[in-house]
């Protein structure tokens, strides 16, 4: 398996989570990347890189004619990233519930826009929202190399390495 997002009934699925720069500067990364280990989701890429515009421009190729885009990849330009992976069972669907709606208005609390941010225009962090979406974001933001399969040390195939 290369990127792999599919995963039997959602099994291995993998997604797309970043700290966008309004969560780096409000030093957030540990708070959200706290939320994804305590919930039993494997983290298994993660790298901080200042996006260049064309990334951003792909990553948001969707959102091209809104009016908010100029804006949108001004602010997601604006400072560092912190992007990851994270690999669970149905981690695309589970993810996007504990970041909450893009709104934080509408985000509910407890979840991490509903708990961290007030405004649209800077709500912390971004989740891929479906399965293909994950395959091409991951695709999009890491080199195959750049992730890292691992097993857990409770599990019984590992004990005798
Ligand atoms: N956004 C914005 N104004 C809007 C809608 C979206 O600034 O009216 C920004 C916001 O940062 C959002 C991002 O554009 O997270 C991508 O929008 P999308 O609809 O994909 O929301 P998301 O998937 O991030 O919840
Ligand atoms: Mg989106």
């Amino acid at each position: 398996r290369s990127y792999g997002t599919e995963g039997a009934g959602g099994l291995s699925e993998r997604t797309l989570i970043a700290v966008k720069p309004d969560g780096v500067q409000r030093r957030l990364v540990g708070q959200i990347i706290q939320r994804f280990e305590k919930r039993g989701f494997k983290l298994v890429g993660l790298k901080m890189l200042k996006a260049p515009e064309e990334l951003l421009s792909q990553h948001y190729h969707d959102l091209s004619k809104k009016p908010f885009y100029p804006s949108l990849l001004r602010y997601m330009g604006s400072g560092p990233l912190v992007v990851m992976v994270w690999e669970g069972y149905n981690v695309v669907s589970t993810s996007r519930k504990m970041v909450g709606d893009t709104n934080p208005a509408e985000a509910p609390p407890g979840s991490i826009r509903g708990d961290f941010s007030i405004h649209i225009s800077r709500n912390v962090v971004h989740a891929s929202d479906s399965l293909d979406g994950a395959q091409r974001e991951i695709q999009l933001w890491f080199n195959c190399k750049e992730l890292t399969d691992w097993d857990c040390h409770d599990q019984s195939s590992t004990f005798h390495l």
